[in-house]
C-alpha cells in the first residue's frame, strides 16, 4: 500500500543522524506540496530552478529556509539573492563574484557551498579538487568575497547503480571536506557543511560524513517532468 507523505517523511527523519540535516527537494513540486510538509514541520526545502524559486517563495511562509541546490547562472543570482539560505553548488570564480555583488545589493551575507566534481560523469559540475586547493591557498578570501561565505562542500557521486564507486566517491568529498576544514585557512566554525546524498545514496554518504542529505523522491513519491521555462 502506498505510503502517505506523512508516514514517508516520518520515515526519513527517523532514519537519519540528528547532525544530518534534511533538505527537501522540491524542484517541479507544487506550492501546495510543500505546505503540506511545511505542516508536517519541515522548513528546509531545495530547488533548483531559480525562477521557479522565486516565484515560490513569493507564495508560501516566509520562515521557510530555501537552499538552492541547482547548477546557478550569474545572469539568475539576482533572482534568489534577497532571500536564499544557501546556495550549494558554486562552481566558478565568476559565480562567486555576481553572488558578492548581489548579497551587496540585497544588504546581506550570502552563505554557499563550493561543489566538487567526483562524478565520473563529464556533465556534472563543480571544482576539482585541485582547482579548489589552490583556490583556497591563492586568494584571501575573506578579502575577494566579504559577503559570500564559503559554509563548506557539496557533491553528487556518479549517477550508477556501483554503490561501490558511489562509496568511494564520497569518502574522497568526505576527505576533503576535512582537509579544508582542518587546514586552518578559514574563520574557525565557518567551514561546517557537506552536502551530499540524495534519495539514491543518501545512506552511502552519511557514513562518509554528510551533514545535509538533498532529498526528494523518497519524500514527493517520483518528479513530474519540469514544465519549459
Ligand atoms: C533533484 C536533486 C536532488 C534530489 O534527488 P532525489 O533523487 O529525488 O532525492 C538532490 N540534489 C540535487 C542537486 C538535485 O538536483
Amino acid at each position: 500500500m502506498e505510503q502517505s507523505l506523512a508516514e514517508r517523511y516520518a520515515r526519513i527523519t527517523r532514519s537519519l543522524p540528528s547532525a544530518v540535516k534534511l533538505i527537501a527537494v522540491s524542484k517541479t513540486r507544487a506550492p501546495e506540496e510543500i505546505k503540506a510538509l511545511y505542516d508536517l514541520g519541515q522548513r528546509a526545502f531545495g530547488e533548483n530552478y531559480p525562477q521557479e524559486l522565486r516565484d515560490k517563495q513569493a507564495m508560501l511562509p516566509a520562515d521557510i529556509e530555501w537552499h538552492f541546490i541547482g547548477h546557478l547562472q550569474s545572469n539568475k543570482v539576482r533572482l534568489i539573492s534577497p532571500f536564499v539560505h544557501l546556495i550549494h553548488a558554486v562552481d566558478s570564480e565568476r559565480l562567486m563574484d555576481e553572488i558578492e555583488k548581489r548579497a551587496v545589493l540585497a544588504g546581506r551575507r550570502q552563505d554557499v557551498l563550493f561543489q566538487v566534481h567526483i562524478a565520473k560523469e563529464e556533465t556534472k559540475h563543480g571544482f576539482g579538487p585541485e582547482e579548489l586547493r589552490a583556490l583556497l591557498h591563492r586568494s584571501d578570501i575573506e578579502d575577494r568575497w566579504p559577503h559570500a561565505r564559503v559554509r563548506g562542500l557539496m557533491g553528487m557521486a556518479t549517477n550508477t547503480e556501483d554503490r561501490g564507486l558511489v562509496a568511494y566517491e564520497f569518502s574522497g568529498l568526505g576527505q576533503l571536506f576535512r582537509e579544508i576544514r582542518d587546514g586552518g585557512r578559514l574563520p574557525a566554525g565557518q567551514f561546517t557543511e557537506l552536502s551530499m546524498g540524495m534519495t539514491s545514496d543518501a545512506d552511502l554518504a552519511i557514513a562518509s560524513g554528510s551533514t545535509m542529505v538533498r532529498i526528494g523522491t523518497a519524500l514527493f513519491g517520483d518528479r513530474p517532468p519540469k514544465a519549459t521555462p
